[in-house]
């Protein structure tokens, strides 16, 4: 999964993209509202952290534009303590969810891993696909009870498809959410990492769509 944030605060900034990098995310992060805008316009996030007091053009602004120009990507804004009335604008202009500063880490990690699941009609934290479950708390993977150890890059490869039991996902796809922009993309290094999940799962388990991408199926 892929985050975005935007956040001018430098210390702020460093410490966010730490968290959200240890919690699995491939991150890019920008320190002003054009930058943003232009990031969310162009490429593909499956949520956004989002400041509201920014330089060059504010979040608020840097939403409504995302949202006139039809980008639906799950938006957190994080507003000034205390304020009411940036809560209901944030949320009017398209935002999914706020949080007020200061905040945990962990309360932004449990907000950014709701919206991202329920972007793709999940309820529950634990996703389950056939006898394999994942915890999108814990990180963790069993499959049929038994712990499965994946490396962090099997982990975001599998909660990707997870997240999208039944559909193909193209190789494409799988390169723009799993690493972040200034990463050196080789979608061969897709199949290398699809090949390795493979020998830890019950066969079948990650169909190849010829010419396509690949599907998560519940082994029969
Ligand atoms: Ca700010």
């Amino acid at each position: 999964m892929r985050v975005l944030l935007v956040e001018d605060e430098p210390t702020l900034r460093a410490q966010l993209r730490a968290g959200l990098a240890d919690a699995g995310y491939a991150v890019d992060d920008v320190g002003n509202g054009g930058d943003a805008h232009h990031l969310g316009a162009n490429e593909p996030f499956d949520a956004v952290v989002l400041d509201l007091g920014l330089p060059v053009l504010d979040g608020l602004s840097v939403l409504k534009r995302w949202r006139e120009a039809g980008r639906t990507m799950p938006v957190l804004i994080l507003t000034a303590r205390d304020s009411w009335h940036e809560k209901v604008a944030g949320i009017d202009a398209g935002a999914d969810d706020y949080l007020a500063k200061p905040f945990h880490m962990e309360e932004l990690l449990a907000r950014v891993r709701a919206l991202i699941r329920r972007a793709q009609g999940l309820a529950s934290p634990l996703l389950q696909c056939g006898a394999i479950a994942l915890d999108t708390r814990s990180g963790r993977v069993t499959l049929d009870g038994q712990p499965v150890n994946l490396t962090s890059h099997e982990f975001r490869l599998l909660a990707y498809l997870m997240h999208r039991p039944g559909s193909v996902v193209s190789r494409t796809e799988l390169t723009e959410h799993l690493y972040a922009q200034d990463f050196d993309r080789d979608s061969n290094t897709i199949e290398v990492f699809i090949g390795r999940l493979r020998r830890k799962l019950p066969p079948q388990t990650i169909e190849t769509v010829r010419g396509m991408g690949y599907r998560l199926a519940a082994a029969p």
